[in-house]
C-alpha cells in the first residue's frame, strides 16, 4: 500500500508519501519555526494562516517528488488530534478535500500515536514496546501493545520537556547570540550546556523522586531556574539584552535536571512493567521520541538506563523525531494494514485538540507497590 500524509498539529505543515516498506517515496516540509521565534512563542492565527499558505504546495511537492498522482495512492492520513485547533482543521480539511477529490479513504491520525510508531517504519520493533513521548506539548510513558492501544502510565502534571527548554531560552536570551539565533529553546539549551566549563555551577532539586507514581512535572526545575536566573542578574547587574555570564553553565544545570527527573520516573515506569509483566521477560525494549528525543545528553542517559534495567534503546533519527509528515504517512500504512479507523465518511471525522493517548493506567501505576 501507499500513504499520503499530512501534519498540521502545531507549526510544521508537512506531507509525505510512504509506502508499507517504509520507504520514504517523497517529502515536503514548511517550518514556521523561525517565525513563532521571533514572536517568542506560537500565535495560533498566525500559525493557521500560514498552514493555509504553504499546504497545497507542500503536499504538491510531496507528490511530484515522489513522481505519483494522488490517483496512485491508496489512502490519505491527516492529523486530527491533539494540537493548536486552528491549525489541526487546516490539515483535515485539506485532507478531506483530497480524499473526496480523489475517492480514496481517509485515515484520521493521532499526533503522538504517530509519534510513537515512527520508529517501527526505520527499525523493527515489535508489539508490546515501552515508549517515552518527549516533545514541545507531551510528557508521556505508555506501553504499546498495538498500533491503536496504548496503556498511559504516565504524563507531565505541568509543562513538557520541550516546553521547559523553551521557555528557559527565552528567558536566558540565548538568541542574542548569533550561533543561537536560529535554533529552537532544546536546541540552544543543548548548544550552550555543551560550551559549560562548570556543569555542577547550579544546584537543581530532585524532583518528584519520593513519589511512587511515573508522572512527570517540570514545576520544580523551572521555579528554581528563574530563582537562579533573579539571583545572577541581581548579583551581576544584569539589564535590558545583556545575557547572565553563567549562562552555560545554568543551561547544562537546567539539561542536567530535566534528563536526571525523566531518567529517575522513566527508571520509576520499568519497575512497574517488570511488576505487571507488561513486556515479555527477554525482549524489551524503550523507544524514545518526540522533538526532545534529538538531545545527545539525554539520548545517552536514557540508554544508560536501558543498560541498567536490561532494555533495548531505539531513537528514530532526528528528522522523524520533530513533527513531520512522514510519521502520519506511516501512522496510515500501520493502519491500513491493521484495518483500523479507515473512513469514507467524512462527516464523522472531527478535530479534537485535547486527546488522551490510551487507557489511563496513570492510578494503577501509584497504587502499585
Ligand atoms: P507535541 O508533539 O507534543 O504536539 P510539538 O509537535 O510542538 O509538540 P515536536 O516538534 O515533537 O513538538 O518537538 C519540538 C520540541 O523539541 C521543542 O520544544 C524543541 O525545543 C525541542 N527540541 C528540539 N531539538 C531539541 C534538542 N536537541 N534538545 C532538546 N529539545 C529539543
Ligand atoms: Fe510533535
Amino acid at each position: 500500500g501507499i500513504v499520503l500524509g499530512i501534519e498540521t498539529s502545531c507549526d510544521d505543515t508537512g506531507c509525505a508519501i510512504v509506502d508499507s516498506n517504509g520507504k520514504i517515496l517523497g517529502e515536503a516540509l514548511n517550518s514556521q519555526q523561525q517565525i513563532h521565534l521571533n514572536h517568542g512563542g506560537i500565535i495560533p492565527p498566525i500559525a493557521r494562516d500560514l498552514h493555509k499558505q504553504h499546504i497545497e504546495h507542500v503536499v504538491h511537492d510531496a507528490l511530484r517528488i515522489a513522481s505519483i498522482e494522488l490517483s496512485d495512492v491508496d489512502a490519505i492520513a491527516t492529523t486530527v488530534k491533539p494540537g493548536l485547533p486552528l491549525s489541526l482543521v487546516v490539515g483535515m480539511n485539506y485532507g478531506k478535500h483530497l480524499s473526496r477529490t480523489s475517492g480514496k479513504p481517509l485515515i484520521p491520525v493521532h499526533h503522538m500515536e504517530a509519534h510513537a510508531l515512527t520508529i517501527r517504519m526505520v527499525q523493527k520493533v515489535d508489539f508490546p514496546f515501552l515508549v517515552l513521548l518527549i516533545s514541545g506539548g507531551h510528557c508521556l510513558l505508555a506501553v504499546v501493545q498495538a498500533v491503536d492501544k496504548f496503556l498511559l502510565l504516565g504524563q507531565s502534571l505541568d509543562d513538557a520537556p520541550g516546553e521547559a527548554f523553551d521557555k528557559a531560552a527565552r528567558r536566558l536570551k540565548l538568541r542574542n547570540l548569533p550561533e543561537f539565533r536560529t535554533l529552537s529553546g532544546g536546541r540552544a539549551i543543548e548548544l550552550a550546556a555543551s560550551k559549560s566549563t562548570d556543569p555542577q555551577a547550579f544546584e537543581f532539586p530532585m524532583v518528584m523522586a519520593q513519589y511512587r507514581d511515573c508522572n512527570f512535572s517540570m514545576a520544580g526545575i523551572k521555579n528554581c531556574v528563574r530563582r537562579h536566573i533573579l539571583q545572577q542578574e541581581k548579583l551581576h547587574g544584569v539589564e535590558g539584552d545583556e545575557l547572565i555570564p553563567d549562562v552555560f553553565n545554568l543551561c547544562a544545570g537546567i539539561q542536567m535536571a530535566v534528563t536526571r527527573h525523566l531518567c529517575q520516573r522513566l527508571q520509576r515506569g520499568m519497575e512497574f512493567v517488570t511488576l505487571q509483566n507488561l513486556l515479555p521477560r527477554d525482549n524489551k525494549t524503550l523507544v524514545l521520541s518526540g522533538g526532545v528525543a534529538c538531545n545527545t545528553f539525554i539520548k545517552r542517559a536514557m540508554g544508560l538506563v536501558c543498560q541498567h534495567m536490561g532494555y533495548s534503546l531505539a531513537v528514530p533519527p532526528p528528522h522523524l523525531c520533530t513533527d513531520n509528515g512522514i510519521m502520519i504517512a506511516w501512522n496510515g500504512i500501520e493502519r491500513l494494514c491493521a484495518d483500523i479507523g479507515i473512513t469514507h465518511d467524512l462527516d464523522s471525522v472531527d478535530i479534537d485538540s485535547k486527546c488522551p493517548l490510551g487507557e489511563d493506567w496513570t492510578d494503577k501505576v501509584a497504587k502499585a507497590s
